[in-house]
């Protein structure tokens, strides 16, 4: 029998949800918008996970972290970084608590975001123009990467084995990059058709240039080779061995007269990568902290970069053996926050969302219990008693946070790196952070929901 509290304050019975802004006090809102600007420098020079590998590896280095290889000795107080092919990293730090009975704290986000890849030939010329073909990566609206600024980024694996690193497009002389779309008066018959048939697959070619050289045939194609060979000493052939992405060439830039929000390229699932790298840096440890930041998410986790290769769990044995640990003992007793970004509730298209499941702009980082679709399919579904201990984790550091789910039920749906990770034997929960327009070529976050983020992944690190 439950003693009736006649002090209780009813109000407490009711979850509600709270914006993070009204909450914040003006030294708190000092630290988000701080934060923000950290974040925006971050997103503008990692375009592809690769990048944001560079990125990480040299702000690990800062940070006193030194590379990790398989077989290495490991003590208490160790930071270490394990770099996969140059296209993912995991930093972690060597607590004092013994990880066979304590486990490992585990923060993952990935760092692809979608995009348009080159294909393996990709040069050809037609009408005055020279153009790439391409072959989009992840799930775009096609229509939406037409008529906007767009860099190359990428690398050329050259015949003799040397690797050239381009990035075209970024700075302010820079030349960009373009997909055209047909103008309105001519539109007829494509505008009565399915959106998703308005820029077909094939049609997402990018313009590369115009100005013919003096031959006899695909002048303005030769030109064009003849620049990238000036300026890189590539050919035709190696266009075979490379990995070249086309992205949105614009800058993160504040939306908004109050300055509340981000527009960017890549805040998937950057605006949680981010946020849990900078915070294994500052967390100081009892607990063995790992950051996996992880590659090609965006096309279902494949391959030996993406969460589904071994090389995680056999990471994560290696770590418990050099520690003298049994890794299986270690896995069944660790926790992972597995941060990638939800859909936010978007008043401008309320049909496709449940209201109250659905994560609000600026109400703090989102735990998802479930992904999937039509009935949870593909979904891990967090236990309650994981939810729980997140929630007392949260709770106790005092962090903005709200509950979230992608949008009605059998409206659609989507999944993370989750499943994969919780396969291991490890509980995991998803959190991330609320983002409108999801992966537009510039999407929409709050600065709130950022810094929030970055408090959730500190709060479950320590
Ligand atoms: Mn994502
Ligand atoms: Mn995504």
């Amino acid at each position: 029998m439950i003693e009736k509290d006649k002090t209780k304050n009813y109000q407490e019975l009711l979850y509600k949800k709270e914006s993070y802004y009204e909450k914040a006090d003006d030294e708190e809102k000092k630290r988000i918008f701080d934060f923000a600007e950290r974040y925006k420098a971050f997103i503008n020079e990692c375009k592809t996970e690769r990048e944001c590998t560079a990125y990480a590896i040299s702000r690990a280095k800062e940070q006193g972290f030194k590379e990790y290889h398989f077989g290495d000795k490991l003590k208490q107080g160790d930071k270490r970084y394990f770099v996969n092919r140059d296209k993912g990293v995991t930093l972690f730090k060597i607590g004092s608590k013994n990880i066979e009975e304590c486990g490992l704290r585990i923060v993952v986000a990935h760092i692809d975001a979608p995009r348009i890849d080159l294909k393996q030939v990709p040069v050809y010329e037609s009408d005055g123009f020279c153009y790439f073909k391409t072959h989009y990566y992840g799930g775009i609206k096609k229509y939406q990467w037409t008529t906007i600024p767009l860099s190359l980024h990428g690398v050329v694996i050259k015949k003799n084995g040397e690797k050239v690193v381009i990035n075209l497009g970024e700075k302010e002389d820079d030349p960009v990059f373009y997909i055209s779309d047909l103008l309105p008066h001519l539109g007829k018959t494509q505008m009565s058709g399915k959106a998703s048939e308005i820029i077909s697959g094939e049609q997402l070619n990018v313009i590369v240039g115009g100005m013919p050289e003096k031959s006899e045939n695909d002048k303005i194609k030769l030109n064009v080779l003849k620049i990238l060979n000036d300026t890189y000493g590539i050919t035709e052939h190696d266009f075979i061995s490379a990995e070249l992405c086309v992205v949105p060439a614009m800058k993160a830039r504040d939306v908004g007269f109050d300055r509340a929000f981000i527009g960017g390229y890549g805040h998937d699932d950057r605006s949680c990568s981010y946020p849990c790298m900078e915070s294994i840096f500052e967390v100081d440890n009892e607990n063995t902290s790992i950051c996996i930041l992880v590659d090609k998410e965006e096309i279902g986790s494949e391959g030996n970069t993406g969460m589904k290769s071994k090389v995680f769990e056999d990471l994560i044995d290696e770590i418990s053996l050099a520690l003298g640990c049994n890794p299986r003992q270690v896995r069944g007793r660790s926790m992972c926050l597995s941060c990638d970004v939800d859909g936010c509730y978007d008043p401008n298209f309320p049909s496709v969302y449940e209201k109250k499941n659905t994560a609000l702009i600026s109400c703090g980082a989102c735990m998802t219990k479930f992904t999937g679709s039509g009935g949870k399919s593909g979904s891990s579904d967090a236990s309650a008693e994981t939810v729980g201990k997140i929630r007392q984790i949260l709770s106790k550091e005092n962090v903005v946070w709200q509950t979230s789910e992608l949008g009605k039920v059998d409206q659609g749906g989507g999944g993370t790196v989750a499943k994969y990770i919780s396969q291991l034997n490890i509980d995991t929960v998803d959190m991330g952070i609320p983002v409108i327009s999801m992966h537009s070529p510039y999407e929409l976050i709050s600065k709130a929901d950022l810094y929030s983020m970055y408090r959730a992944s500190l709060a479950f690190l320590k």
